[in-house]
């Protein structure tokens, strides 16, 4: 079975993760402030605090911005669950903005429209979470004048979108955020097994954000209540999680970091690739945007309406012949968890409409150059 993503591993990532498991440190120790030294100056951001995973990141991100029970958090219907059910671990509710059809990242007129009426109802969201589908970015000067407008904080859920750039900087260098959060499952960009980053400018955040990593536990004099009774003092002052990411992983992440830019460019090989061999198919292609370069995480397709085929047919056409394709995403307020809310079909009709015919195709920088001629050929023999 061909994938529709998975993870490149080198002799390099071994070494580096045997090289940890032989120091005195599995977790706790250089290889963390490594890695988050690393992509911080990557990106171009002051902090970084690597947590487990990008959903322990998206959970205290929300928790340094002060998001609680009867505050909204906002993003796209079109993401992962974790992007929306960080507000829930708040005790805050969660509301949708619609997608562009295009970009298929959350639509700006649609969010500047919902934020006139929220404002009319006095229910303006704390929090706005724009996911960076796919690996392109969201149109973050606009999101940014509409949060100077309307007083709400970003979080940048970048979980596909490490490597990306907007405009002329990185994506993480939070020009137009308060927060960006990254993932380094192994379907992502770059892999530490698992785990997830969180960087900001503000000094402020990220202490925060660092005590909510570990337990609330400080060891720093300054943020302490009472005086150090020894060197083994600590003190907790609020309440943390164990949302740490352990040596081994930010060893391999670090050292996935270093070829980072080459897994990009041979995904923007593939894209062109598709491209240029599907454009006779009856098939919507993904649009990059000319005023960023996307990460591309995904490559997904959407099936025309007039072809005759349904989207249940290419994606079982395409299994059958050993395409791991997948659909990204189910539009979160459809799921259950959140129907008991209240949210139904017809909530947010783009996201749907999208749903109803997408299908990613593999798109990972290892895929080679046979597999990429299987998928092709498969797809022209399902749609014909
Ligand atoms: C993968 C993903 C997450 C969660 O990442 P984990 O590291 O698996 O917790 C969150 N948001 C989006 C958009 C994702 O794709």
């Amino acid at each position: 079975m061909i994938p529709y993503g998975r993870q490149d591993i080198s002799q390099e990532d071994i070494d580096a993760v045997v090289s940890a498991l032989k120091s005195d440190w599995l977790t706790q120790g250089p290889a963390v402030p490594e890695f988050e030294g690393a992509l911080a100056a990557y990106c171009g951001v002051e902090h970084a605090i690597a947590v487990n995973s990008a959903t322990s990141a998206l959970h205290i991100a929300c928790m340094a911005l002060g998001l609680e029970a009867g505050d909204w958090l906002w993003t796209s219907p079109i993401t992962f669950v974790a992007s929306a059910n960080a507000a829930l671990y708040c005790g805050a509710s969660v509301d949708f903005v619609d997608i562009d059809p295009v970009s298929y990242n959350l639509s700006v007129s649609a969010l500047a429209q919902k934020l006139a009426r929220a404002e009319k109802n006095g229910r303006l969201p704390k929090v706005l979470v724009p996911v960076h589908f796919a690996g392109q970015p969201c149109a973050m000067r606009e999101i940014r004048q509409l949060a100077d407008q309307y007083g709400f904080r970003i979080i940048e859920d970048a979980s596909h979108a490490v490597g990306a750039s907007y405009l002329d900087g990185k994506v993480g260098n939070c020009e137009y955020s308060d927060i960006s959060v990254f993932s380094f499952h192994p379907v992502k960009i770059i892999t530490s097994g698992e785990g997830g980053m969180a960087v900001t400018r503000s000094a402020e955040l990220a202490d925060a954000m660092r005590s909510l990593r570990s337990h609330g536990i400080t060891r720093d004099h300054q943020q302490m209540v009472r005086q150090p009774e020894g060197p083994w003092y600590y003190e907790q002052v609020g309440l943390g999680y164990n949302y740490r990411i352990t040596d081994i992983q930010a060893a391999l992440g670090r050292s996935q970091l270093q070829r980072i830019d080459g897994f990009i460019a041979r995904r923007h090989e593939i894209a062109d690739a598709y491209d240029r061999e599907l454009a006779t198919l009856p098939l919507i292609l993904p649009v990059r945007h000319k005023d960023s370069y996307s990460a591309l995480h995904l490559y997904p397709v959407q099936l025309r309406d007039d072809t005759g085929k349904t989207r249940q047919q290419l994606f079982d056409g395409l299994r059958a012949r050993g395409i791991g394709v997948n659909v990204h995403y189910i539009p979160v307020h459809t799921q259950p968890y959140y129907e008991a809310m209240g949210f139904k079909q017809g909530d947010f009709p783009e996201a749907e409409r999208y749903y109803s015919r997408a299908v990613s195709l593999p798109m990972y920088s290892s895929l080679t150059p046979d597999d990429f001629a299987t998928v092709v050929a498969a797809l022209r023999s399902v749609l014909s």
